[in-house]
């Protein structure tokens, strides 16, 4: 994992302005202090220097995913510093990281005899928010900063486009940051570099087609799969050595499609590894790549509604600054980059009532905006109740790799209902429909099972334990003489050889003991399938598919490419592919005309 310092000083002018006007703080113990929280993906560690008035430096180490981490903290570090405040709840989006940081450095301020209470009293007069807006018409206005809006920001400027790119959320990268997954091309020069010239287009199409995915455009995504990684590589630069089909026969590539990849992906895949996983590696590109384009980017702004002409034509985008003021952009056309609609309960619960109980791994504010902006001007959904489940989500985090899970894969914990017992055979997906039906499902472990996954749970708080059945119990809200029978006996079908409830293999028998362990989980509402029906040129079409002039949109936000099942490898593809054609469309288009 990558190690990031940010570093930042109080600038000596802010210093002289604090004398006047700004609020007076005092701290006991001048001098440099450190201390160090978990964010999501590692530690997080800050070191302030504070004099007798003034925290006067900020210096941040991390581990977090590199886009991710650096632009929240970066935002963080500027804010305290300006604003003298521990009151930051400015920076939307990001939330581990930038919780982490907060603990980190109240831990600091702490040390140096500050008082955070009434740090944290201090409102924040100039937020990084974005509340200037100094460019609101350009020749495409983008909305959604993931990999999608990214790429097609970049595509596009490059093409000589004007482009003004809206995020909702404080930091870029979307959810498409959560994605573990390289891309799925065909026929591209990278491929063939690697010796994967099986990666034809023809074999792509055929594994991609199997779900019921709209013909015209699974032919754009594989017709632009290749052109669109060659792109990324020659023009961002990206090394996409750390390919996956290692396993493939050149000779009989077909053979590797079996049970365990059904659907070929391995077959495809190209992956960038430079900075974590792919889509960390493009993201991070991209978010330089973009200012030196000339991009515009406005993070922290929302938008709340397309504006029309008097013939229906997208003209136009109102957005919701960061004070709550509104702005509007113009531009000839509006590309809807929004991602999907997992943090958005009702609207989960609308199109599958059966997943009322679900939760979600999404991590960006990904509320199905897109979905309803593009409705409001009569734009054409398909697919939406296709939505990936993610079986195994713990409460209050994002994600965690069935790897993850205690004992890995084929779990030896025991998942338990509200009542303490158990309710499935426990299982990666085995257990989805069981969970499903639990309005609150948690999983119990024995100390031997406690990995580094669940360690970073655990320093986060999301991971309970207890000596005793009935301290976890308490822990965890649930009735401990019901946990300890529950416990009591699991262990004792272990000693019997034979699960007497369901279903679990032998090798998963594993007693429950030691120090206990447990945390609350869900099944995960992890990537949209449906969304708004586009055309190959990406273009939105209406509800009798015909073109909505000026309105675009690309990645998550659309339905129609995958059918019932995304395919390992076409979900990120979808963003950075997708996000590719449409940004060289537009332009062209906006060109033609
Ligand atoms: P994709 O993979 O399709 O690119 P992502 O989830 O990676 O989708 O990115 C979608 C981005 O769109 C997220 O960063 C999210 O915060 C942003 N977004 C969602 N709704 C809005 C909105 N109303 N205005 C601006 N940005 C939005």
């Amino acid at each position: 994992m990558n190690k990031k310092v940010i570093s930042m000083v109080l600038a000596g002018s802010m210093l002289l302005s604090m004398s006047s006007g700004m609020a007076e703080n005092s701290f006991a113990n001048p001098g440099t202090y450190s201390a160090t929280a978990m964010g999501r993906n590692g530690e997080v560690t800050v070191t302030a220097t504070f004099s007798d008035s003034a925290i006067t430096g900020i210096e941040v180490t991390h581990e977090e995913t590199p886009t991710l981490g650096d632009t929240a903290i970066e935002q963080l570090t500027a804010v305290v510093l300006k604003n003298q405040t521990l009151d930051v709840d400015a920076i939307s989006g990001a939330t581990l990281s930038s919780g982490a940081f907060m603990e980190a450095l109240e831990d600091c301020v702490e040390q140096a005899g500050g008082d955070v209470g009434a740090l944290k009293a201090v409102p924040v007069e100039n937020a990084a928010a974005q509340t200037e807006y100094d460019v609101t018409e350009a020749d495409i206005i983008i909305v959604g900063a993931g990999g999608a809006g990214l790429t097609a920001a970049k595509t596009a400027a490059d093409a000589g486009a004007s482009v003004i790119l809206i995020e909702k959320s404080g930091v870029v990268g979307g959810n498409s940051l959560c994605s573990q997954m390289g891309i799925n091309a065909a026929a591209s020069k990278v491929q063939e570099t690697l010796g994967m010239e099986y990666a034809t287009e023809d074999l792509l199409k055929e594994a991609q087609m199997q779900w019921g995915g709209r013909e015209n455009l699974v032919n754009a995504y594989v017709e632009n799969s290749g052109k669109a990684v060659d792109w990324f590589a020659e023009n961002l630069g990206i090394d996409f050595s750390g390919k996956t089909g290692d396993q493939v026969d050149p000779a009989d590539p077909l053979a590797s499609v079996g049970e365990d990849h059904p659907s070929g992906s391995e077959l495809f895949m190209v992956r960038a590894d430079a900075d974590g996983y792919t889509s960390n590696t493009l993201v991070k590109a991209l978010n330089t790549a973009i200012v030196g384009a000339g991009v515009k980017l406005y993070v922290n702004t929302e938008a709340t509604e397309l504006i029309t002409d008097e013939n229906g034509a997208v003209i136009g985008v109102k957005a919701k600054a960061a004070d709550g003021s509104e702005v509007t952009f113009s531009g000839k056309a509006v590309l809807l980059a929004t991602g999907g609609f997992g943090q958005n309960h009702e609207m989960v619960v609308a199109y599958r009532p059966d997943l009322k109980n679900a939760i979600t791994d999404e991590m960006a504010p990904t509320t199905g905006d897109g979905v309803m902006m593009a409705e409001a001007v009569g734009a054409k959904t398909v697919d939406m109740a296709e939505m990936q489940l993610f079986p195994h989500v713990p409460v209050g985090d994002t994600w965690l790799s069935p790897m993850g899970m205690p004992g890995g894969f084929m779990t030896t914990g025991l998942f338990l209902n509200q009542d303490a017992q158990r309710y499935t055979t426990e299982g990666f997906d085995s257990s989805i429909e069981g969970t499903l039906a639990q309005e609150h499902a948690f999983v119990i472990f024995g100390e031997s099972d406690l990995n580094d996954d669940l360690k970073r749970l655990e320093a986060r708080g999301l991971v309970k334990s207890g000596d005793t059945a009935e301290e976890l119990a308490a822990q965890l809200g649930l009735d401990g003489a019901a946990l300890a029978e529950t416990i009591e006996k699991w262990n004792a079908d272990c000693d019997a050889g034979a699960d007497s409830q369901f279903e679990r293999l032998p090798f998963t028998l594993k007693k429950v003991e030691g120090k206990l362990y447990g945390y609350a989980f869900g099944v995960g509402a992890h990537y949209m399938m449906g969304g708004v029906l586009i055309n190959e040129k990406t273009q939105v079409l209406d509800q009798e598919e015909n073109v909505i002039p000026g309105l675009y949109a690309a990645g998550e936000v659309t339905g129609g490419f995958h059918g019932s099942k995304r395919v390992d490898g076409s979900g990120t593809g979808d963003a950075f592919v997708f996000g590719y054609l449409a940004g060289n469309e537009i332009a062209a288009e906006i060109a033609g005309n």
